[in-house]
């Protein structure tokens, strides 16, 4: 089924809480309908809005042209093997209640990425990571349609480029490939992943949680450091944690020596771009409606009536003034539209 809305306001849409229309919104869950919609309505392919819930974007622009927002939910176990499943999700299914899913069949990997705000479409965009993981390791193939050309394809993990927040999707030349599907493979025998200290801590010494204690452990801990973006708007890290040279870092240790540094790829390392921008002075920071969240330097928010203009203008002091004390340059996570 489709629906068409025309002069649509995107404020409920958007996880900042930010005032936009969309000329078109066009919601589906149903491929032929889109595509015949796109044609019928002559609207300009390379000038779509592709979202899901909205809660990794900024709305910088009064009014966008035509929005694409995929509704289909179904999930399809594909294959049962010894060690694995492989399942295949629509992508307008809403990222936790997948992870939920899983957990609950007792299939492993998604539970450290558990009430990460989202669809499952938009998971693969940015990899999104947490605790630990990240969901490039899991995934198995991305199902899209090019709307510039009706053309329906299927990409490998490999064929995505994942990275560190980070895909093939998220370059520009390829804003008009609908994720229509994701097919991921999870263990059929979970091992439980407590590398990150903060997830460790949750459980006593030796105890062996279950990958339902785990999903709990992730959830408690992120509700009690992140704002819900249905009381406070926000789209969650407003910057990527940078990635610097070895070397690098090892000057700023001299200066720093409480810097906390992550091991990254051979010779690099990452630093919480949290920390650098609470040494700076801005964690809780509050002027007008935007502001620093006091628990989380990382996450920037609306307290009220924000205007894209104030967000931006807090994110550039913001980013003056980490590179001002550290020679590192932040780079924005949520993509401004
Ligand atoms: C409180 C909070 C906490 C967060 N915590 C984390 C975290 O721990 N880790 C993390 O990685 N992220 C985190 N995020 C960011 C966000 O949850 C993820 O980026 C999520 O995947 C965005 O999903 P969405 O459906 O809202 O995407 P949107 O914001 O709607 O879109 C994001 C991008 O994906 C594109 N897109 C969306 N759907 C599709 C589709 N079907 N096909 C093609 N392109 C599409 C959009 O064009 C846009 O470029 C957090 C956000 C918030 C608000």
């Amino acid at each position: 089924m489709i629906k068409i809305f025309q002069n649509y306001p995107l404020k409920q849409s958007n996880s900042f809480g930010l005032d936009s229309i969309a000329h078109l919104f066009i919601e589906t869950d149903d491929q032929k309908e889109l595509l015949d919609a796109l044609n019928t309505n002559n609207i300009d392919q390379n000038n779509l809005l592709l979202i899901g819930t909205g809660s990794n974007i900024l709305l910088s622009v009064p009014n966008v042209g035509t929005v694409i927002h995929a509704v289909n939910t179904d999930i399809t176990i594909l294959e049962v093997s010894r060690d694995s499943v492989l399942i295949k999700c629509g992508a307008g299914l809403d990222w936790d209640e997948f992870v939920e899913w899983t957990v609950s069949h007792g299939y492993g990997g998604l539970e450290n990425l558990s009430l990460i705000p989202g669809s499952v479409g938009a998971a693969p965009i940015q990899n999104i990571g947490a605790y630990g993981t990240e969901v490039a390791i899991w995934v198995e193939s991305v199902s899209v349609i090019d709307l510039s050309t009706s053309r329906q394809f299927t990409l490998s993990r490999d064929e995505c480029r994942f990275g560190y927040r980070d895909s093939l999707f998220k370059d520009p030349a390829y804003r008009s490939w609908l994720v229509w599907e994701v097919i991921f493979l999870l263990d059929k025998d979970p091992r439980v992943n407590l590398t990150y200290t903060l997830l460790k801590q949750e459980f006593s010494t030796g105890y062996q949680p279950d990958i339902k204690e785990v999903r709990e452990a992730v959830i408690r801990i992120r509700r009690s450091k992140l704002p819900d973006p249905a009381e406070i708007g926000n789209a969650g890290s407003f910057f990527k944690n940078p990635v610097i040279s070895a070397c690098q870092a090892r000057l700023l240790r001299e200066q720093y020596p409480e810097m906390p540094t992550y091991y990254h790829d051979p010779g690099t390392v990452k630093i919480p771009a949290g920390w650098l921008i609470e040494q700076c002075g801005w964690k809780g920071f509050r002027e007008g409606h935007v502001g620093v969240y006091p628990k989380q330097a990382l996450v920037l928010v609306n307290y009220g009536s924000a205007t894209a203009y104030e967000v931006l203008s807090l994110a550039d002091r913001i980013v003056e003034s980490v590179k001002k004390s550290f020679g590192i340059k932040l780079e924005m996570e949520i993509r401004v539209i």
